[in-house]
């Protein structure tokens, strides 16, 4: 890991050209430090400008996250959640999966600026870059076990759509079983891991992307339609205040499941489920399709379809929904 990567990264935050000798002078290194700085970020995946005469520039200004704005949007709450803001890390929830099991306290938040190696379920992967997505990890400790967790990422889900509302995107909808779309394109994924007995005390891992502004290279890599929240927001979103916005109905929705389950989050979700009452085609672990239309959901998250069989339940975990 190169130390001066991330200050110049900062410095760069501005969108503008900063010449290497400019860069040099402000940290007092040599220039040829600076080189081997940004070309750890290029390794990284970073896009670093650089033309002779000018410097270096990022392609765009970008807002990085920072500890205390996140807190100070917080308020109150702040001190409900333990937060972590990393410049630079693999996997927000390989980094939390492995303190789960006792180091972590509960509510322990863990962002970061740049994730390399973001999962997605079965081993999928979630693309992501420097000002490209907000990713993090909330670490959550349940007195119930893990089998009464299976409704989690539809009260999640719950959670991104009132924040997103909150922020103007009233276009956010929900994908059965965790995905954030606008108009059918994906905006966000929610990955929940668990750890601990089916009846005993049980930890998860919840963990979310949201994409801030894909750059194309980016969404070149994503092999479904996926959007981003500057496309669709005036105004850019300050993902300091996107996160501490999620936080904070985070926090809300993850008390109300650990009362009650979905029992009164799920006409929330279904009124703002995308597929609710639409044709779909349901594809199954083993390759196949089966078509219907979406009835709606259980109190256990399971999806309710109308096929040519009759009605069928779909239970979250190896399947995946599509439109027709
Ligand atoms: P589905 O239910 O649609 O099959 P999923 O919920 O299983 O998908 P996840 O595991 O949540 O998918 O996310 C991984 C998938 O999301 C990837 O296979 C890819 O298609 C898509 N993806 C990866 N990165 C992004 C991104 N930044 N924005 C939108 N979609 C992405």
């Amino acid at each position: 890991m190169n130390t001066l990567t991330f200050p110049i990264l900062k410095l760069l935050a501005d969108g503008k050209f900063h010449s290497g000798e400019a860069i040099a002078h402000h940290f007092n290194v040599s220039r040829a430090s600076v080189w081997n700085a940004l070309q750890h970020a290029e390794q990284l995946g970073v896009e670093v400008f650089s033309v002779r005469g000018r410097g270096y520039k990022l392609p765009h200004a970008l807002t990085f996250l920072e500890e205390q704005t996140v807190l100070n949007a917080l308020k109150a709450l702040g001190h409900t959640f333990k937060l972590e803001i990393h410049d630079h890390i693999e996997s927000t929830n390989t980094y939390l999966m492995r303190k789960a099991n006792g180091e972590s306290n509960h509510a322990t938040c863990v962002a970061a600026n740049l994730q390399t190696q973001g999962r997605g379920r079965r081993g999928r992967t979630w693309q992501a870059g420097l000002g490209a997505s907000l990713t993090f990890s909330l670490l959550w400790r349940f007195q119930c076990g893990a089998a009464t967790l299976s409704g989690l990422s539809l009260a999640i889900g719950v959670a991104l759509i009132r924040a997103l509302h909150t922020l103007g995107i009233q276009q956010a909808q929900l994908k059965w079983p965790n995905d954030i779309l606008i108009n059918r394109e994906k905006l966000a994924g929610i990955l929940i891991e668990v750890q601990g007995d089916m009846d005993g005390p049980s930890t998860a891992v919840i963990g979310i992307g949201i994409n801030l502004r894909l750059p194309d290279y980016i969404k070149k890599q994503i092999e479904q339609p996926a959007t981003d929240l500057a496309s669709v927001s005036a105004q850019p979103i300050d993902p300091n205040i996107l996160l501490s916005t999620l936080l904070v109905q985070l926090a809300i929705v993850l008390k109300e499941f650990e009362q009650n389950g979905l029992m009164n989050l799920s006409d929330e979700w279904t009124k703002h489920h995308a597929y609710h009452l639409q044709q779909v085609r349901m594809l199954m672990p083993d390759g196949r399709e089966i078509h219907g239309i979406v009835q709606g959901i259980t109190e256990d998250g399971t999806l309710l379809v109308e096929t040519e069989t009759g009605l069928q339940k779909f239970i979250s975990g190896e399947i995946s929904l599509r439109g027709t």
